[in-house]
């Protein structure tokens, strides 16, 4: 690509989940092909990228703090605004004399176009996945996002992310085999597979065979599905730890939990999001399971990997949601005895099929739901972290702070490794083995085994 914009300098703020995390990095990757330099200082950069997420409304508001902040105290700035919100036109509206690039997300390869001309792009929700060909600046040297697709096709009925990011689409298995191939030849240990529902998975290649390190090889016309990219990631050769979310509880298969069982290099934890433990809020949620499924699955996934852990995320005051509906989420979080979850206050959200619901949950009773439910989980976390003391087990260590390593282990733990000797070699970025000494909720110390 033709460097034509030396000496500028760009700054990115990312709100939101993995995928925003995940699109960042491949937007910094494209600005400095282009030639700009990363400036960690908002107010001073030529281009300011904010990449929005519209998922919740505490999410959406703080853009209209951030970005007016940025055009005062930098008005020469370029400011872009992509993610979930580039669409929205009640948003376009409100920040109009702000932003000068709307940049949905799926348009990044046209950026530069948008930079230099101030050409407008037509404004399609291109239902494509090609924009993740982009080459990721990678944000860490350890651990790297790999994008498998984008979309959802879901519909959940509080859930803008149908809209703001379209339909699925797949990445074909050879460029993600590639670029995790790539990633672990030059010492990555950690691959984080991501899309908004990996189980709905498919390979858009059906013909072709390509030569990869891996020992499974693609032939023609099988159609893969994310059992077989896992099985396919699991078999590149290196030491390293593959992990993916998010899963449906409607998606996932027993294929699925035999392979993950059978796949040692894929991490013992499974994010499952349960969203609710009532029947009738899960219908009016359009989540297409059960509290009995999404308990029976749990049960099967425990049954098959003892040791893992299960993480989960969930919607207190949903519209209509009665005390009574809510205890049963209650009672699902003491159930399963989560590792850790994500509880939301729910908002309605423009053009969900929830939000023509009367948001009738009040904002107290929504905040006692969402301490309740922290409450159960502290101690189900508490307890089954309590179970890791006196045991050896292996760390990826991520980085060093004030006299400790931390790190993470297999189950998605994070570990502090305390008292190691000094002028220990740079243990960063390496697998080490721990001796589990101390827990808390949401976390472990050990020392170095
Ligand atoms: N694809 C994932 C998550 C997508 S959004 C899934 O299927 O679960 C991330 C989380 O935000 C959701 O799991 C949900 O708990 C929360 N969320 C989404 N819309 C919301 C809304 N309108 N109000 C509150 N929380 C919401
Ligand atoms: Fe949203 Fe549901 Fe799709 Fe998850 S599965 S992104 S919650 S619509």
């Amino acid at each position: 690509m033709v460097r034509f914009m030396k000496h500028k300098t760009y700054n990115i703020i990312t709100l939101g989940c993995q995928m925003n995390k995940s699109d960042s990095e491949r937007i910094a990757g494209y600005l400095e092909n282009l030639g700009y330099k990363l400036n960690n200082d908002r107010y001073s950069s030529d281009l300011v990228v904010v990449n929005t997420c519209g998922v919740r409304q505490s999410a959406e508001d703080r853009i209209y703090g951030i970005i007016p902040r940025i055009k005062k105290k930098n008005p020469k700035a370029k400011i872009v605004l992509t993610g979930c919100l580039s669409n929205r036109e009640d948003v376009k509206k409100r920040l109009k004399e702000k932003v000068d690039i709307w940049l949905p997300t799926v348009q990044i390869p046209n950026l530069k176009y948008q930079i230099t001309n101030k050409f407008q792009i037509p404004n399609n929700k291109s239902q494509s996945c090609g924009y993740l060909k982009i080459k990721s600046k990678y944000s860490s040297m350890i651990s790297a996002f790999v994008p498998i697709g984008n979309g959802c096709n879901n519909f959940c009925s509080y859930c803008v992310v149908p809209m703001a990011r379209g339909g699925e689409v797949y990445r074909p298995a050879k460029d993600i085999v590639q670029e995790v191939e790539n990633l672990v030849k030059i010492g990555y240990k950690e691959i984080n597979l991501i899309a908004q529902n990996v189980n709905s998975y498919k390979s858009q290649i059906t013909n072709n065979k390509f030569q990869t390190n891996s020992k499974l090889q693609i032939t023609n016309s099988k159609q893969i599905n994310f059992s077989g990219l896992l099985q396919m990631i699991n078999s590149i050769s290196g030491n390293f730890w593959i992990r993916f979310s998010t899963s449906h509880p409607k998606d996932m298969s027993d294929e699925l939990i035999k392979i993950i069982t059978n796949c040692k290099k894929v991490c013992r934890h499974i994010h499952l999001p349960a969203q609710s433990g009532d029947n009738e809020i899960l219908k009016k949620m359009n989540r297409n399971y059960t509290a009995g499924h999404y308990k029976k699955l749990i049960k099967k996934i425990r049954r098959a990997m003892p040791d893992t852990s299960i993480t989960t995320d969930a919607i207190v005051g949903f519209p209509g949601e009665t005390r009574e509906q809510f205890n049963n989420t209650a009672e699902l979080f003491k159930e399963m005895k989560f590792d850790m979850a994500y509880v939301s206050k729910y908002s309605p959200r423009p053009g969900t099929a929830a939000e023509n619901l009367d948001d009738n949950v009040s904002r107290e009773e929504k905040k006692k739901r969402e301490e309740n439910l922290m409450r159960i989980l502290r101690k189900t976390a508490w307890e089954n972290n309590k179970q890791y003391i006196g045991e050896i087990v292996e760390v990826l260590i991520e980085g060093e702070k004030n006299n400790f390593y931390f790190g993470k282990i297999k189950t998605g733990k994070s570990v502090r490794i305390m008292n190691y000797e000094l002028g220990i070699r740079n243990l960063v970025g390496k697998f080490v083995k721990v001796k589990i000494i101390k827990s808390r909720d949401f976390g472990l110390e050990g020392e170095i085994a």
